[in-house]
């Protein structure tokens, strides 16, 4: 039953479940794919952001060094270098770098590469350089570089290590630089430059952007200048970190960033933004790549609202569609058994046996078609009638009331019963009764089913007799008389005070002679027709054997010894008369007592007693003459 209940769940779970099951799953793809579009487009307007940010950044920156290089305070100091005019630079200056916190040096180089004045910002704190320690810087190739350029242009050095005296800054710091020749009257005086400091713009640009997302600064070899993972940075610079390139890292993502100037890749984990970013100088040029990350992968947790409710609605639809399965199976599986069921009854119910059904009070209520097969009686016939009218007059009434109280008690009876039929014929019938209860364990119907063994009880009945019953004279044989004498010492009560049984012996007188004189065929004959006598003239409920050779024994159930006397008197004459050939008895007769073999002992000294006596007669020896005598 449970697997059946099962099978039709996943059966109806599967029909019902199979197109929400697909309309949730496209839902929640297309949901999914929207964001992901979402999101890149949301990246896409972050690297634009970031772009101008940096361009911004490089305008403002370019500016500023405009502003400065025109200033009369710098052209000043240039023409009269006095204490008062490089105090005056230098306080300008700190106010410069501690304005613009990504400027961490501003620097007035003079023609032959040695450092006229110089302002360090760190921490936004300015401090000036004292002029011991101003370095000359003619052999750097950023110096070189500026003595190339012509008046009021700007020039850009990519971003390179900040090295002081002739060593790397420890930790390394990458730093771009940004510069113009300072002329006057055409004459050029020197230079001034701005040291930028990349973390910081990095920093500054990250700032503007949104959470999740994370931005580095690539050069044309695709290694990281500036990333908030600073160990990556400067691969090209520092030989231990020349594994991190992107090239390496992410090969397509750097083959697209070669063949377009903006654009987006993504993989499994990442979505990856990038723009490529030209810082003009009036001469030449520096490219460096934004790279603008995020993560690719959606967690449960971070969906939008719109997935949630997708995610619940099917969790709410697959919680009902689980119930209505459950439902509609249970259903099926137990239709599908009561419909099996009421087949089968009604399959058992014109089956084999005949069935006749009543109700509590034993009014019958239905009955099958071998019933009327069997009994002749037709449903209309019997519905609302009691079995006793089936009764055959067999049975007596204790019969049929321990029938009854089994039925009550057990609530099955089962056993051998005669019924008649319509046309007044007995069935003999194996019959079984059967009590139904409701649920209150009250009987509520009682299915009687049986099958006739008429024919097996006759047959049954005619190989008995054929066994029992003497084949010359078709009186009973010794063995059922034994049995028969059996019974009654069994069944009656010792000693007997109304009405004893008796028992008579019979034997035929000189029937040595019948025979010598006849033949041994008319002694047959004879033995025959006394058997005949015998039986013909005997009551109805005495019972004839034969016993011996042309002896025979009669019980006389219920008789008194003078009664008995009296029948086998008649007995004895019935065979005087016997017709073609003179024929006598002789018998002796008791009372049964309590042991067969006494009692057959009695008879047979009274048979003796007949005998010696001169024959034809009879004589009673009962038991209590033989209790005097002993
Ligand atoms: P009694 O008056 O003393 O009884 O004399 P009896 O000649 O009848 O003697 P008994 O009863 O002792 O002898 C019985 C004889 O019956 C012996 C046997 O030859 C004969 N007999 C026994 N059975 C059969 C039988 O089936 N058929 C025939 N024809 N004769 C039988
Ligand atoms: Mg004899
Ligand atoms: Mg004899």
């Amino acid at each position: 039953m449970i697997y059946k209940q099962i099978k039709y769940f996943l059966i109806t779970i599967f029909l019902i479940g199979i197109t929400p099951v697909f309309y949730f799953l496209g839902a929640y793809q297309s949901e999914l794919d929207s964001i992901q579009f979402q999101r890149q487009n949301a990246a896409k307007h972050q690297i634009n952001y970031s772009q101008k940010e940096v361009y911004s950044i490089a305008s403002q920156l370019g500016t500023s060094l405009k502003l400065l290089s025109d200033n009369r305070v710098l052209l000043q100091f240039i023409q009269k270098p006095s204490l008062k005019n490089r105090e005056l630079l230098e306080s300008l200056w700190a106010l410069t770098v501690t304005n613009y916190s990504y400027i961490s040096q501003v620097r007035f180089i003079g023609v032959d590469g040695k450092e006229i004045s110089r302002i360090n910002e760190d921490n936004n704190k300015a401090t000036v350089t004292p002029s011991n320690e101003l370095q000359d810087k003619s052999n750097r190739d950023y110096f070189i570089y500026a003595q190339t350029l012509k008046a009021n242009t700007l020039g850009f050095f990519g971003i390179d290590l900040e090295i002081e005296h002739g060593k790397i800054v420890i930790p390394p710091k990458p730093s771009l630089r940004i510069f113009t020749p300072i002329e006057i009257d055409n004459e050029r005086k020197g230079y001034l430059f701005f040291n930028l400091d990349i973390y910081e713009i990095v920093a500054r640009v990250e700032a503007s952007l949104e959470a999740g997302y994370q931005l580095e600064f690539i050069n044309e070899e695709g290694y990281y200048l500036a990333s908030q993972d600073k160990y990556k940075t400067l691969g090209h610079l520092i030989s231990e970190r020349d594994s991190y390139n992107v090239l390496i890292e992410t090969p397509e993502l750097w083959r697209k960033m070669k063949t377009q100037n903006v654009g987006e890749f993504y993989d499994n984990q990442f979505f990856y933004s990038f723009s490529k970013i030209k810082l003009d100088g009036d001469v030449g040029s520096s490219s460096l790549y934004l790279i603008l990350t995020s993560d690719n992968s959606l967690e449960i947790t971070n969906l939008d609202h719109k997935l949630t409710f997708i995610i619940y609605e099917s969790i709410m639809a697959m919680i009902f569609i689980i119930t209505i399965s459950i439902v509609i199976a249970r259903y099926i599986a137990k239709h599908r058994t009561t419909s099996l069921e009421s087949q089968l009854a009604l399959a058992a119910l014109n089956g084999m046996s005949a069935i006749v059904i009543t109700d509590k009070n034993n009014r019958i209520i239905k009955v099958n078609e071998e019933f009327t097969r069997l009994s002749g009686w037709r449903e209309e016939d019997v519905i609302g009638r009691t079995p006793s009218m089936f009764q055959s007059g067999k049975h007596n009434k204790d019969f049929y009331s321990v029938m009854w109280q089994t039925i009550q008690s057990e609530g099955l009876w089962e056993g051998e019963i005669i019924n008649k039929r319509k046309d007044g014929n007995l069935l003999t019938k194996i019959l079984r009764i059967q009590a139904i209860c409701n649920h209150d364990s009250k009987k509520e119907y009682f299915i009687a089913s049986f099958f006739d063994i008429t024919e097996r009880k006759e047959l049954e009945n005619r190989l008995r007799e054929l066994s029992e019953k003497d084949s010359l004279t078709q009186c009973w044989n010794r063995r059922r008389f034994e049995c028969e004498l059996s019974n009654i010492i069994a069944n009656d009560s010792f000693p007997k005070e109304i009405e004893s049984s008796c028992l008579a012996i019979i034997d035929i007188d000189y029937f040595k002679r019948i025979n010598d004189k006849y033949g041994h065929d008319i002694g047959d004959k004879v033995i025959t027709e006394v058997g005949r006598i015998l039986g013909e003239e005997s009551r109805h409920n005495d019972f004839v054997a034969r016993i011996g050779g042309e002896e025979f024994a009669i019980i006389l159930p219920n008789t008194q010894l003078q009664e008995a006397e009296i029948i086998l008197n008649r007995l004895r004459i019935a065979v005087n008369l016997y017709i073609d050939i003179k024929v006598t008895i002789s018998g002796g007769i008791t009372d049964i007592c309590n042991s067969r073999e006494a009692s057959y002992k009695r008879a047979d000294l009274a048979l003796y007693e007949s005998k010696t006596a001169g024959r034809d007669q009879i004589s009673c020896f009962s038991s209590d003459e033989m209790a005097q005598i002993a």
